[in-house]
């Protein structure tokens, strides 16, 4: 029995002016071969639960490639190619079965379905090998995968903290499907919505109302059913909520269940619909709470939905308003970073940070801040998830530089990364629990580890290409009409 296993994993922003180069893939360049297995082997991933399965099985493995980029702009046509040619190179040889640990909202130079181009080719070079697909829920499915793939299986929970289990049930539907004990029907379908992203958390109603419809029908004997709030800044035809559901050879009944998770969602709509708070706002009333740790929340400039994560405005007001005993995680600023690095651990420095980069898509030009502070630690910026989002995986935040202006503690990063994990400060000798206000650029995805640590939320909007304000983009692709943008 051979298999092959791969993960391509990008959600795209089409409104980021991050651009998409291979190398934002893996550390500087996607993990190939070898070095893919070695990277995600005993991972809480999906490609970690495909190695794990397929080793208990006794399988010829193939791992062509393990490649993740952060969220960005489409992804460039080379780097697409140069993935998927690996891919499909390995599929050529021949397989039984291909797992695929994929995102679902990739956008290339050439595709507004990068998953579904793909698929496509791998079940033209292998017909009748079984094709499994793990996907995030943020995915924005689409025919092309559904009609390729035998399984598809999507995260039940925002933060992603169950991607192991995911790959495991769409790992272990393949596997059984091989040996003849299952026949997985796949269906899915879509209502013309548009979830906030900000309203897709899994701890809270409406999206945790979904889930649970999904998982009793799981519990009622359907092989999966995966709810995707979908990312509305992937501008495509298909983006928005869709429901997959995988019966045993009985596709009225994966149909049915599909159809009643979808009624749900659509009586819900007006539930996924977020209104922001301006930062000045915010923050003004961020003062008046008592206890702390208070987290300031800069959502609309989270790297991990494709933001610069360079624009000042919240951190701004955070000095303009004086607060004290404070942290940000963090300014992406390469040149910023080289500049407090030629300066070194101690130095007074005064620079403009952040700003570097315009976003046309909202009209925005890039104003950096002036910041006057003292460098007090520069790092490697590697640390190991130990919490229970990408548990085991090593990440690279790049050239780390904490610019302490005596009230707040800057990080300043030469890579991107959105805060999920406390490691990404603690990796810095940063004590949370000791911090009055702590500021971080991401949406959602900071619950999985700092949800204990903070006794209150502020939402902080400034402006940035991951604003739920859906009037400041300007949709040019996806079907209209469409809830909330019109009103349905
Ligand atoms: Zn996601």
């Amino acid at each position: 029995m051979r298999v092959v296993i791969a993960m391509i994993k990008h959600e795209t922003n089409t409104f980021s002016p991050v651009p998409t180069p291979l190398e934002r893939f893996g550390d500087g360049g996607p993990y190939w071969g070898e070095a893919a297995y070695r990277q995600y082997k005993n991972t809480a991933t999906p490609i970690g639960a495909y190695i794990e399965l397929a080793e208990a099985a006794g399988a010829d493995i193939a791992v062509p490639v393990g490649a993740e980029a952060w969220p960005s702009g489409p992804v460039a046509a080379e780097a697409d190619q140069a993935l998927n040619d690996a891919v499909a190179d390995e599929v050529a040889k021949g397989c039984d079965m291909i797992l695929l640990d994929l995102h679902g909202a990739m956008v290339t130079e050439t595709s507004d379905d990068g998953e579904g181009t793909l698929v496509a080719r791998l079940r033209q070079l292998a017909p009748d090998a079984i094709i499994a697909v793990a996907l995030d829920s943020h995915g924005n499915l689409s025919d092309a995968i559904v009609d390729n793939a035998d399984i598809v299986v999507g995260f039940k929970t925002y933060p992603h903290t169950d991607m192991y289990e995911t790959g495991r049930q769409a790992g272990e539907i393949a596997f059984k499907a091989l040996a003849g004990d299952c026949k997985p029907v796949t269906v899915w379908g879509n209502r013309p919505m548009l979830p906030h992203i900000m309203r897709q958390g899994t701890d809270e109603a409406p999206m945790r109302d979904l889930i649970d419809a999904a998982r009793s029908e799981e519990q009622s004997g359907l092989l999966a059913a995966s709810v995707f709030g979908g990312f509305p800044h992937a501008d495509i035809h298909d983006a928005g909520l869709s429901v997959v559901t995988v019966a045993d050879d009985d596709r009225g009944r994966a149909e049915a269940a599909r159809d009643r998770i979808l009624d749900l969602a659509w009586q819900r709509r007006a539930d996924f619909v977020y209104r922001s708070v301006p930062a000045r706002d915010a923050i003004a009333r961020a003062k008046h709470l008592q206890e702390g740790p208070i987290l300031l929340l800069d959502h609309c400039d989270n790297c991990g939905s494709g933001g610069a994560q360079d624009v000042m405005t919240v951190l701004g007001e955070m000095i303009d308003q004086d607060l004290d005993n404070a942290v940000a995680f963090a300014i992406h600023d390469p040149d910023a970073v080289a500049a407090m690095t030629a300066a070194g651990v101690g130095a007074e420095v005064t620079l403009p940070l952040g700003g570097k980069l315009d976003m046309p898509a909202i009209g925005l030009t890039g104003q950096p801040l002036t910041v006057s502070g003292r460098v007090r630690l520069i790092s490697d910026g590697r640390y190991t998830i130990r919490g229970p989002m990408y548990t085991g995986v090593e990440v690279v935040m790049g050239r780390t530089v904490v610019l302490d202006t005596g009230k707040i503690q800057i990080v300043v990063i030469d890579r991107h990364h959105e805060p999920w994990d406390v490691g990404c400060l603690h990796a810095l000798g940063i004590d949370l629990a000791e911090k009055r206000f702590i500021m971080l650029k991401s949406r959602v995805h900071w619950r999985a580890g700092f949800w204990p640590v903070v006794r209150h939320v502020v939402e902080c909007a400034g402006p940035g290409v991951t604003t739920s304000d859906y009037d400041s983009l300007t949709f040019a692709k996806v079907r209209r009409p469409i809830y909330p943008l019109d009103d349905l």
